[in-house]
């Protein structure tokens, strides 16, 4: 059926739906087994076999298969068998790593659910946008994702954006009307399409296709899901490792040339294989995974505190947060919000007082009538769902019996101006055969100016300047003791008025304003100081009252003087530069609309600051977007939501700090990670170089290198993931814009590691060849490499405190990850059928004694470089 060149009623029975009461629960139920309303994800199968499959096609892999298929046709079977398990273990750790960050992300894909509101037996219900079906009918409202496509029944001021499936980025106006049966799809001005989003107004559609079925579920190529683009660390380590793998590859062909220039006893084949094996070990092949490992691990932590981050670049970034812009309402406050009492001219009436006077009474039916919020019931219990405020106004109408179906019973809607941050209040027009009126309810303060008259009692006087000022004055007064204000005012309008403009809201009667109790959110107050600590600036942005702003902000501890306040108005005279300078000392924006966070965003960005700023409605996208993390509430729009770099699943800003501080620990895992593969990676090239041109034997074979680089590389690296934060990640500031990755600190302690750790290793070679046969030297080594890292680990948990000021034990990954390196070596040196294969020998008292003495000297070594700059930053 052609849907938009269909009457509505013939929509309706090629459905066998009902606009009015929806689909029956037994319907429901029947049409579910057509199946879900969801598109496949590119990728979101999670498939084991490729990624194992991906593995053997590294270089590094391929390399060793063709060394150990050499080996094999030149006869040592021996060492292409070894050859072959460590190129399969190799492998299986590739694929191990892929694996987990790959599942970790997409678990955390799949976390992000939409919600949609039908009709359903007649009551409006909330269910997942997953579980509608065709027939269903939904309601849309602004900044919500269209989940299916679908006939419209009813519209209000709708504006779609299509771009999502067109490409035409204007918006377009949605009617009932159907359209000629030719109509493209941008034409089909009666039909809504899944993945577009509505802009302006509501609407309600019928339901025609879902999933698959969808426009959007047609176009393949839209439907993949977008491909994490590479962070900025990913690709400064790729660079890395592809520069010390160009070094390492000519060391290797170094060993190999010098091997048969000078005088020795090993054969070709020995020192080629010796070369690959020097080259697999030192190669940082593992460095890029091991940092999304950490990315993907960090950002399952991150989720334990209930924000969800939707991009790898955004967990790298958050710990480098110097500033957070976060909204008041809902973040800073619980947004559950209760009207305390109705402000008349002539009086003040608690809500909770059921006398209340005709003036009081009336300002509660414009709030009540002039409300967006829903009743719903979900699982089987009634809930409001909408805006805070709205919902706020439904409450108390319930305290006085007042409901919004029988406050308009009989009357006919005219048209509706919906909520608007910019314009900061809403209207609804209506009318019955003693006229029409337009309620509007909003911000007092823009109100109050575009009111000409007011009630006095009963009575209805014109605005004069002094009752201006008394009114302004009590609006002050309750400002000041942080309540939210809401005005309530209304004004007679012509009957046949059908659409309504913001030129129709002027000449208002003032009928009077209400205090609403927004309660501040528990330990808000601690984390702001935690914050400060860090050195992170809380800004506060919020589209409320400069007095209630300043209120809240004194209560939660952020300096909120003349100096440090502004309204959007005053932000409106500043150029970019003044603001630029202004914003260095800003601590909150009052009355601001969206446009303006984006103004402050660039202007604190200027300043080369890393900016998280929090938003929720469809019009912060831009502001979300241009910041360094922007971040969602929970309960925001979908638009807000996509847009963001991270959602806050409980709306708090206490959610924010703890997302940043484990940011911070997601960037000092990734240098522990860095110092650990670094330090321990030279080791193995300098002992084969140097035993070369001294002229000595190899000090290690081609099998044993590889099967310790198993050892270094696999399990230790990814436990690191897991590493807990210090304390002190959360004293010092946040790192500086542009700050390198390789800290002074990390630069010593790879380059000392490397020299005197290697040093001390070639003087046990050397001791142990005076003093034993080649087997026990090498195998001395080679246990010596193990050690070595499996020491070394211990160390490099925390660069910012020494070993015994934490507890060792408390990395359980770690644990078993040393554990698991430790049996790996004992096997190799105990285990017989290892021990033909690695040409190793058991080891005694005496070999172990030095080989220990050498881990805690490296363990040492680390631990003093650590004192010298730990002593030099002086962590609180
Ligand atoms: P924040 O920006 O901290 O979340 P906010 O909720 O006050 O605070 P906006 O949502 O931009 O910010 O609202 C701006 C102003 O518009 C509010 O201070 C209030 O006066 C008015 N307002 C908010 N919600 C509604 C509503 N549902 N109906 C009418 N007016 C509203």
């Amino acid at each position: 059926m052609q849907y938009h060149a269909s009457s509505i009623a013939q929509v309706e029975k090629e459905q066998q739906t009902d606009r009015k009461r929806g689909l029956s629960a037994a319907a429901v139920k029947k049409r579910r087994a057509a199946g879900k309303n969801a598109l496949p994800q590119a990728g979101s199968q999670l498939n084991a076999f490729k990624i194992f499959i991906r593995q053997w096609k590294s270089p590094l892999i391929l390399v060793l298969v063709v060394a150990g298929t050499i080996s094999g046709l030149l006869g040592e079977t021996i060492d292409m068998t070894i050859i072959y398990i460590t190129a399969f273990l190799n492998a299986l750790i590739g694929f191990f790593q892929e694996y987990k960050a790959d599942s970790a992300l997409q678990q955390l894909a799949s976390l992000t659910v939409q919600h949609a509101i039908v009709i359903r037996d007649g009551d409006k219900q909330q269910v997942l946008a997953e579980e509608l079906v065709t027939g269903d009918i939904v309601l849309v409202s602004p900044g919500q994702n269209i989940p299916a496509d679908g006939r419209l029944v009813a519209v209000e001021g709708l504006h779609v954006n299509e771009s999502a499936l067109t490409g035409e980025s204007a918006t377009i106006e949605k009617k009932t009307k159907k359209v000629s049966a030719h109509a493209g799809i941008g034409d089909q001005a009666n039909m809504l399409f899944r993945g577009t989003t509505v802009v302006d107004g509501t609407g309600t559609m019928i339901v025609t296709a879902i999933g698959t079925e969808t426009n959007l579920g047609k176009i393949a190529a839209l439907v993949s899901s977008t491909e994490d683009e590479e962070t900025p660390l990913q690709k400064e380590l790729a660079k890395l490792a592809k520069y010390l793998t160009y070094i390492i590859v000519a060391i290797a062909v170094a060993i190999f040339a010098i091997g048969i220039l000078l005088p020795g006893e090993e054969s070709v084949l020995h020192l080629f294989e010796v070369a690959i094996a020097v080259a697999v070990a030192a190669i940082p092949e593992g460095l890029v995974i091991s940092l999304t490992v950490i990315l993907a691990i960090g950002m399952q932590f991150i989720l334990k505190r209930n924000a969800l981050v939707r991009r790898l670049v955004a967990a790298e970034t958050l710990g480098g947060v110097s500033v957070i812009c976060t909204d008041k309402t809902g973040t800073l406050t619980e947004g559950k919000m209760s009207v305390e009492y109705i402000q008349t001219y002539d009086s003040t009436i608690l809500l909770k007082n059921t006398a209340a006077s005709m003036v009081a009474t009336k300002a509660l039916e414009i709030g009540v009538i002039c409300n967006d919020a829903t009743i719903v019931s979900e699982d089987g219990s009634e809930t409001i769902v909408g805006d805070t405020t709205d919902i706020a106004f439904v409450e108390a109408g319930g305290y006085h019996n007042m409901t919004q179906d029988a406050l308009v019973a009989g009357r006919k809607k005219l048209g509706a101006l919906p909520f608007s941050s910019e314009w900061k209040y809403m209207a609804a027009a209506y009318s019955n055969d003693d006229g029409a009126t337009m309620y509007i309810k909003g911000a007092p303060d823009i109100l109050l100016n575009k009111a000409t008259a007011f009630h006095d009692g009963d009575d209805i006087r014109n605005m004069t300047d002094t009752a201006q000022k008394a009114i302004a004055q009590e609006l002050q007064t309750c400002a000041s003791q942080g309540y939210r204000t809401l005005a309530l005012a209304y004004k007679k309008i012509d009957s046949d008025t059908t659409l309504l403009d913001h030129d129709d809201v002027s000449d208002l009667v003032w009928v009077g304003f209400v205090a609403i109790e927004d309660p501040i959110r528990d330990g808000v107050k601690e984390t702001i100081k935690l914050a400060k600590k860090a050195g992170i600036r809380i800004i506060m942005i919020t589209g409320d009252h400069k007095k209630t702003a300043a209120f809240i902000a004194k209560r939660l501890g952020i300096k909120a003087t003349k100096e440090t306040i502004r309204e959007g108005s005053d932000l409106e005279q500043m150029s970019d530069t003044e603001l630029q300078s202004y914003v260095k000392k800003a601590a909150i924006f009052a009355r601001v609309s969206p446009e303006h966070k984006i103004r402050i965003v660039q202007a604190l960005k200027a300043n080369r600051e890393v900016v998280a700023m929090t938003g929720d409605g469809i019009n912060d996208a831009p502001a979300l977007k241009g910041a360094d993390i922007g971040v969602a509430v929970g309960s925001g729009t979908d638009v807000a939501k996509e847009t963001a770099d991270m959602v806050l699943l409980d709306d708090s800003f206490t959610t924010i700090v703890a997302a940043v501080e484990e940011g911070r620990t997601i960037y000092a895992n990734i240098k522990k990670v860095v110092v650990y593969m670094l330090s321990g990676s030279f080791a193995e090239v300098v002992m084969v170089l140097g035993s070369l041109v001294a002229g000595l034997p190899v000090a290690a074979l081609p099998a044993q290198i590889l099967w310790v680089n198993i050892i270094e590389d696999s399990f230790p690296t990814m436990s690191l993931a897991f590493e807990k934060g210090s304390k002190k990640d959360m004293s010092k500031p946040p790192r500086k814009l542009g700050e390198p990755l390789f800290s002074k600190e990390m630069k010593m302690i790879i380059l000392l590691k490397s020299v005197l750790s290697n040093v001390m290793l070639f003087a046990i070679f050397y001791y142990m060849l005076q003093i034993a046969d080649i087997t026990t030297t090498r195998t001395v080594v080679f246990a010596g490499f193990a050690v070595d890292s499996l020491f070394l680990i211990f160390s490099v948990r925390q660069l910012e405190q020494q070993v015994w000021q934490y507890n060792p034990f408390s990395n359980k990954k770690l644990l078993g990850a040393v554990l698991f390196g430790w049996s790996m070596l004992l096997l190799a040196i105990y285990a017989p059928p290892l021990q033909t294969l690695l040409r190793t020998v058991a080891l005694g008292a005496h070999e172990w004694a030095l080989l220990i003495s050498f881990g805690v000297f490296n363990v040492i070594l680390i631990e003093a470089i650590k004192a010298v700059f730990i002593s030099k930053k002086q962590y609180a």
